[in-house]
């Protein structure tokens, strides 16, 4: 479903990415952790075209990402993202939040887009918030609409940038179950966390990145168990 093949890319003479290589097949679930500053971010940007890169190439369900010919607006409709901070947009009521994209990238009729927001709201548990704005929720709850607003777009992947870090500690498990459940019903899902019992109960893979690098891509036994690397082993006993 992604294919990553080689991809470095430069912030002017700063190299952040050097020649990462993964792939994450249909229904997969990948975690990518890392020193804060390793590039996780910019990876899984690259992956979205939220971010160009030089060389190599990524390529999302047959798409190539660095093609100019790629309809990047389609691609990205077609990728779902979750941020850090759930950037909903805060004058538009929850139900708007979870119709605009519908009906203004995919083109759907308003009550079609209307039907599928609230039936996404409901699942992931905010059936009762369709009115609110997103001030008047929780971090949590606004993670979930979140979540909620890019499944409207019938994703064929999603990435996730560290949904949880900004949230209380009392609301990280509510957004993980909802990634959980994702995850069970057969998403493919590219998660950057440091959230190890989500990984340890959730991935099927783990990479690790360390400046700029994929140190470690494994299954996740084989990552928690005995990570070859040093780094990894290093970056595990900071945060087990
Ligand atoms: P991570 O998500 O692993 O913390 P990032 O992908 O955000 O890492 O950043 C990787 C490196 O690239 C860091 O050193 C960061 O300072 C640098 N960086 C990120 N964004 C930019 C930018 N827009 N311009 C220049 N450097 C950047
Ligand atoms: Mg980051």
């Amino acid at each position: 479903m992604i294919s990553i093949d080689n991809v470095s890319k430069w912030y002017g003479d700063f190299q952040v990415l050097t020649d990462c290589t993964t792939a994450v097949a249909k229904g997969e679930v990948v975690v990518v952790c890392g020193p804060s500053g390793s590039g996780k971010s910019t990876l899984i940007k690259c992956v979205n075209a939220l971010e160009p890169f030089q060389k190599g190439s990524i390529i999302v369900d047959g798409i190539s990402v660095g093609d100019p010919k790629t309809d990047l607006p389609k691609l990205r409709s077609r990728v779902g993202m979750v941020f850090q901070h759930f950037e909903l947009f805060p004058h538009l009521s929850i139900t708007d939040n979870l119709t605009i994209a519908q009906v203004k990238v995919l083109g759907r009729q308003p009550d079609e887009a209307r039907d599928k927001g609230l039936k996404l709201l409901d699942r992931v548990g905010l059936a009762a918030h369709a009115a609110k704005y997103p001030g008047q929720l929780s971090g949590g709850q606004q993670q979930r609409v979140a979540i909620a607003r890019a499944l409207a777009m019938d994703p064929i992947a999603m990435l996730f940038d560290e949904p949880t870090s900004a949230l209380d500690p009392e609301m990280i498990n509510e957004v993980l179950d909802v990634m959980t459940q994702l995850a069970h019903e057969g998403m493919t899902m590219m998660c950057v966390t440091h959230e190890m019992g989500f990984a340890r109960r959730v991935a099927d893979r783990v990479i690790f990145m360390d400046r700029g690098m994929i140190i470690e891509d494994c299954a996740k036994d084989d990552f928690f168990g005995s990570p070859r690397s040093e780094r990894a082993q290093q970056f595990l006993s900071k945060i087990l």
